[in-house]
């Protein structure tokens, strides 16, 4: 089974500001996005995927806002792949009541939360309260530790290692580190090494072919390999293209001898047991 962990689902306009939208095509490579990525666009994209975590994200500080109805109705209409992931905004939104409404009326299965984009550290106080309603319930969180493109989003709130401190109050929630924490890779690969039930995802890298060479092959020499789930970012790529480069994995290596990944390394990465690991079966 292919679990894609990693996707969103978004309206421009209306979930996010002309600034960001500027912002992701002035630091996207020079290719032209289009983050106008509503529920039909996104179903076409999973065509080869069979199960999809699906959210939004509410930073009102990155002018990246995505209502949890929207998110919910989209996962409610395919319950037999979609898994629909909330978002609470800890510096905006009544922050209980979000998230009882979320998790109680809208049925999501999971939270993302983003402390680079929503301009808080990831060990404040009102981020450790949603840290604690997830650990009761059992609910797994997506988080984006890591950089990221918007000039005001601020990096010293997501340093991957600042989810130490998380774990160690939280040993028993689940977390994916998004993106392997980019540009902090190793960063993450010696965290998720030593809390069991810290994850990565390996999301939007594959576009960065010698960094994404490293990170895998350090992933391998770690002896993480295992801990790491497959996820596109979608609509930053797709299922598609991240698979194909996965199995082109070692063309970087070709005429040298350079370290690579086995087939089965491969595959097994790109069948990783999310579902498993987060508690979503
Ligand atoms: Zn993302």
């Amino acid at each position: 089974m292919i679990v894609d962990c990693h996707s969103h689902i978004m309206e421009y306009p209306g979930h996010l500001s002309e600034e960001f939208v500027r912002e992701a095509n002035a630091r996207s490579r020079g290719k032209s996005l289009d983050l106008h990525t509503p529920p039909e666009k996104h179903w076409k994209a999973m065509h080869n995927v069979d199960r999809v975590i699906v959210f939004g994200m509410r930073a009102f500080h990155s002018g990246f806002v995505t209502p949890n109805e929207y998110i919910a109705e989209y996962a409610n209409r395919y319950p037999e792949k979609v898994i629909g992931f909330a978002g609470v905004d800890p510096l905006r939104d009544n922050v209980q009541e979000t998230l009882e409404h979320a998790f109680d009326r809208l049925k999501l299965k999971g939270l993302k939360l983003g402390p680079i984009y929503q301009n808080i550290h990831p060990t404040d106080q009102r981020m450790m309260e949603i840290y604690e309603f997830c650990r009761a319930r059992k609910i797994p969180i997506m988080i984006h530790q890591g950089t990221t493109f918007p000039r005001r989003a601020p990096l010293k709130y997501s340093l991957p290692i600042l989810l130490e401190d998380v774990a160690f109050q939280f040993p028993d929630l689940r977390m994916v580190i998004a993106h392997l924490g980019h540009p902090w890779i190793e960063d993450t690969l010696v965290l998720i090494r030593k809390q069991p039930n810290l994850y990565s995802d390996i999301s939007a890298l594959h576009y960065r072919p010698w960094q994404f060479y490293q990170a895998l092959i350090l992933a391998k020499e770690y002896g993480v390999l295992n801990k790491l789930l497959f996820g596109s970012d979608y609509p930053f790529t797709s299922p598609d293209a991240t698979i194909r480069a996965l199995r082109n994995f070692n063309q970087i290596a070709e005429g040298t001898n350079l370290p690579r990944l086995e087939a089965g390394e491969i595959e097994a990465l790109i069948h990783a047991p999310t579902l498993d690991y987060l508690g979503l079966q």
